[in-house]
């Protein structure tokens, strides 16, 4: 198979710069949109401003629904301080300890942007000494601090900054000699990144799939909505999102992570094998592994009651909702088993 990876790589590192927290994804869903319209997929938009790309199959039936997540981490301003620094609630799961010291986007609901940096209070040695160590890290303890000249509640009011309006933090991309990708939100844009790949793969190819598939982007994985406006023939449904590297785990960055079982549910076991069988037969570099805190689209969908069969692969990364990494190969990796599912008869 020859993979574009300058594409998926260029592809990447664009759509990670562009900020989109749950509930805040409108400029990345856009920029998506247009991508699908340049590969000349067909585009479905659903109440909740999610999108899927359809690409029509050679048989009627049994179409299938693949979904990754452009929804990040991120935060929301949930009180502005007595000093004009702001608190924070926190958008998905993540511990305030791996954004200390992060810059950060604040968006005004009139679409104005400042800068901060996430903080603690007691942040400087030299003047709370051990405490800065000491002082767990929480919504209570935890800042941001504006760059402006703000010293009070009404001075942060005044520049329209207000409770309610989204945060989002610096993306720091970097993507080494060594062929490794470091940001914070390759979970899951890495993944909407294999997601395009593959499709540009068929494009290239003139490859029509025997199933017509339906390539979601969903907008709300990190806080739990699951998928959802899944069209009526749809019969199975693959969730692409991190493999979570790290601990006993067998997913490492190299390699396409097919999830067995995550903290909801175990995945289909015939669906599993599948997967399995198509990673061998296409001699592509797969760990099976079993996630320990973790729901994808597809087991929070099924528990919702959805009846698809359901799977979930992805690409290793480590550090997931810290400051993550993966692999060029492990991404490669994933386009490939994709591409086989894709194309199974
Ligand atoms: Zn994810």
């Amino acid at each position: 198979m020859n993979i574009d990876m300058k594409y998926t790589i260029d592809l990447m590192t664009e759509i990670l710069n562009i900020t989109s927290p749950g509930g805040d994804t409108s400029n990345s869903i856009d920029r998506l949109r247009e991508e699908f319209n340049s590969l000349g997929i067909e585009v479905s938009e659903t109440n909740k401003g999610a999108i899927f790309g359809t690409i029509k199959g050679r048989e009627d039936g049994n179409e299938r629904f693949i979904s990754a997540h452009i929804d990040t981490l991120g935060a929301m301003v949930k009180e502005i301080k007595p000093n004009g620094r702001l608190k924070l609630s926190n958008i998905g799961g993540l511990s305030w300890n791996s954004v200390e010291g992060e810059n950060v986007y604040i968006k005004t609901r009139k679409g104005k942007i400042y800068t901060g940096t996430i903080l603690p209070e007691k942040a400087s040695v030299h003047v709370y000494s051990d405490l800065v160590t000491t002082t767990e890290r929480n919504e209570e303890t935890v800042e941001v601090r504006i760059d402006e000249d703000v010293r009070t509640e009404s001075d942060t009011k005044e520049l329209g900054i207000a409770v309610g309006d989204f945060v989002s933090f610096e993306p720091r991309v970097q993507v080494t000699e060594s062929g490794y990708i470091k940001s914070r939100h390759l979970d899951d844009k890495a993944c909407v990144a294999v997601m395009f790949a593959a499709c540009k793969y068929l494009k290239d190819n003139g490859l029509i799939p025997k199933h017509t598939t339906h390539f979601f982007i969903s907008n709300y994985e990190e806080i739990g909505h699951g998928v959802y406006a899944i069209p009526e023939k749809v019969s199975e449904m693959l969730a692409l999102d991190i493999g979570t590297v790290g601990g006993k785990h067998t997913s490492d960055e190299k390699s396409v992570t097919i999830v067995a079982k995550d903290s909801r549910t175990p995945y289909d076991f015939g669906f599993r094998n599948r997967l399995v069988e198509l990673a061998e037969k296409n001699d592509i570099g797969y760990k099976v592994d079993v996630h320990y805190r973790y729901g994808s689209d597809a087991s929070l969908s099924v528990l919702q009651g959805v009846d698809t069969n359901f799977a979930c692969i992805g690409l290793g990364v480590d550090a997931t909702h810290h400051y993550e990494r993966t692999h060029k190969d492990g991404v490669e990796n994933n386009i490939k088993l994709l591409i086989a599912y894709i194309m199974e008869d």
